[in-house]
């Protein structure tokens, strides 16, 4: 038997200060009625619609020497002219050679310029109709000129006929392969760890002087944590964390053997420090999140995922799983292996909470339908979407840790949400079955031994806040809501302000910007002070009683008036000079801080230690 012929690609940044790569597909055998090509509307693990065709500025076909018509069919995809028709002998390859404009600086699409170059399959390779599951290789080769020189590759692609870290040829299995292996091309710095018997690379584009030694020491720890929990790494060659550090920016992107992370240069530690101070503990928690993923959601996956449908939305209701489950060990991978002490496990945690109580819109969706409309609501936030919509995100870690604790709680310790992911990963991970909508929570109330339908019908389809309280007292951690000290403060801390200082301070229930004008307001909330004035989200408030507003002095500006108390505002809608009297309102509960009881009993100390590792 004659195995399939490869798709075949070439991948040129051919023009770095035009932001141009040229890519080319050959396809041996293609439709003889005329061969389809596609290029993804979205790129799998960030699910909103964005079209990567629109950056495709020419795109031209040959076969045996003679150009080959193209048609565009839609908006993503393109039909070549059947060969025989266009005067082609047969048994001719077909070729098509396109110009991809690269110029997204993030880690779901495609950058290039004269200092780099990376992309994600989505963006680059056209999908072959009916040739999905044929193998690839891409030639990846490098820009022309002695400036390129010191260019190298960083991938977690396997190489056919590459050095390592070179250019060269490199494989996929098959297409939905080829598209989960980012690719960094440049001179970037490069550090290396095992873990799980695997080699681990750690990829960092951009200027920075990181101690990248201590990353890896630190990163190996995070690896082996989450690979004990669950008994091996998923076969692969390597693993490659690809790091693009700038001035200011956060973002993560997971796949199957990689994972690409945008952060601000100074979350990378830095050299002589040796704590994990607060930007550090960001960065590990974002590569703790991502290499979880690698089971979660990469392997142990939707049904709706298998395969993807990479034209239109996929639905699930199960993201609060996928992303929720692995925001909550995101951070519980760093105290579990130790790299942060409990106390600062609970300052994220009750980050994590704060973000979810300040927001009324929980009471609306449920995670279950924001999972859902993820694609037009969660990843297309507005204006409104603190009053309207719950992220699965936080409000899903939430919920995980609810369900590991209340798991717990009915297996009398032996049993938690570590034995569930266990229990997917044998069930549906590893054996590549999709998860069915409902499988979790079945799989939850087989481990717990009891029904589990209320806790999921309350706190994951309904908008009841999970039972934070309760589960967290049985745990030795007290669970407290405070009015926020300013708008600067994102919980998880004790409150500094004295309750005299509290009582007097009115509370106009907004969040604003900087303008050039003022304070411009970015979302007014629901039934806040703000809002049963008249005022908007993008009002620009100019003056407070009298006084010139920006967004760094509002707060002082209204100290002077208690809850209660009637004030005049001067705003700009649009080019109108508006005015408002607002009546202030006292500050409500909605700043989470969670506090570690050291005079609980050994029984609970065990717990505690048993949830904690400590
Ligand atoms: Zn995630």
């Amino acid at each position: 038997m004659t195995q399939a012929a490869p798709v075949r690609y070439r991948i040129h940044p051919k023009n770095p200060a035009a932001h141009l790569f040229e890519v080319c597909c050959t396809v041996a055998d293609p439709d003889p009625a005329g061969q389809v090509f596609s290029l993804p509307a979205w790129i799998p693990g960030s699910y909103l619609l964005r079209e990567f065709a629109k950056n495709i500025v020419t795109l031209r076909a040959e076969a045996g020497g003679r150009p080959v018509a193209v048609e565009k069919l839609d908006k993503s995809s393109w039909r070549c002219a059947s060969l025989l028709e266009s005067g082609v002998e047969a048994g001719a390859t077909l070729s098509v050679t396109y110009e991809v404009y690269a110029w997204d600086l993030s880690v779901r699409a495609a950058h290039l310029d004269t200092t780099h170059a990376y992309f994600n399959g989505t963006s680059v390779f056209l999908q072959v109709a009916g040739h999905e599951d044929r193998p690839c290789e891409v030639d990846i080769r490098a820009p022309d000129g002695e400036s390129y020189a010191a260019w190298r590759v960083g991938t977690a692609l396997p190489r056919l006929d590459a050095p390592p870290y070179g250019f060269g040829t490199y494989r996929a299995e098959d297409y939905d392969a080829l598209i989960d292996h980012p690719v960094e091309i440049g001179d970037f710095a490069l550090a290396s760890f095992e873990a799980g018997g695997v080699p681990h690379d750690i990829v960092v584009y951009g200027r920075q002087h990181a101690d990248l030694e201590r990353l890896a020491r630190d990163l190996k720890v995070i690896c082996e944590q989450h690979i004990a929990l669950f008994g091996a790494l998923p076969p692969m060659e390597r693993y490659v964390f690809l790091v693009m550090a700038v001035g200011d920016s956060y973002g993560g992107l997971e796949h199957r053997a990689s994972t690409s992370l945008l952060c601000k240069r100074s979350d990378l530690p830095q050299p002589g420090e040796s704590a994990v101070n607060n930007d550090y503990r960001t960065f590990l928690g974002l590569c703790s999140h991502e290499y979880f993923h690698t089971w979660n959601v990469k392997r142990i996956k939707p049904a709706a995922f298998m395969p993807y449908d990479l034209s239109r939305e996929n639905h699930t209701r199960q993201l609060w799983a996928f992303e929720g489950i692995t925001s909550y060990y995101d951070d519980l991978g760093l105290v579990r292996s130790g790299l942060i002490s409990p106390e600062s496990y609970l300052e994220l945690l009750g980050q994590t909470a704060t973000r979810v109580w300040r927001g009324s819109g929980r009471f609306k969706q449920s995670v279950a339908e924001s999972s859902f409309d993820a694609w037009t609501k969660f990843y297309r936030q507005d204006e409104n979407a603190p009053n309207a919509i719950v992220s699965y995100y936080t409000k899903g870690a939430l919920i995980a840790l609810a369900l590991d604790l209340t798991l717990r709680a009915h297996t009398q310790d032996t049993r938690s949400l570590d034995d569930l992911m266990r229990a997917l990963w044998t069930r549906y991970g590893a054996p590549g079955i999709g998860v069915p909508e409902s499988a979790i929570e079945a799989m939850a109330a087989e481990i717990a031994g009891v029904d589990l339908d209320d806790f999921f019908a309350r706190y994951v389809h309904g908008t009841e806040d999970p039972p934070l309280h309760e589960l967290l007292d049985h745990m030795g951690v007290h669970f407290a809501l405070r009015p926020a000290d300013n708008a600067a403060d994102t919980g998880g801390k004790p409150g500094r302000s004295t309750p005299e200082a509290l009582a007097r301070r009115g509370y106009l229930g907004v969040r604003s910007a900087s303008d050039p004008l003022g304070a411009r307001l970015v979302n007014v909330f629901e039934d806040s002070a703000a809002q049963q004035a008249g005022l908007s989200a993008g009002d620009i408030i100019i003056a407070v009683d009298g006084l010139r507003a920006s967004k760094d002095n509002l707060e002082k500006l209204l100290a002077p008036w208690p809850p209660g108390s009637t004030v005049g505002l001067h705003a700009f809608r649009r080019d109108e000079l508006m005015d408002f009297e607002v009546t202030l309102q006292a500050p409500p509960a909605d700043t989470c801080v969670f506090t570690i009881d050291h005079n609980a009993d050994e029984p609970v100390l065990a717990r505690r230690r048993a949830w904690l590792g400590h």
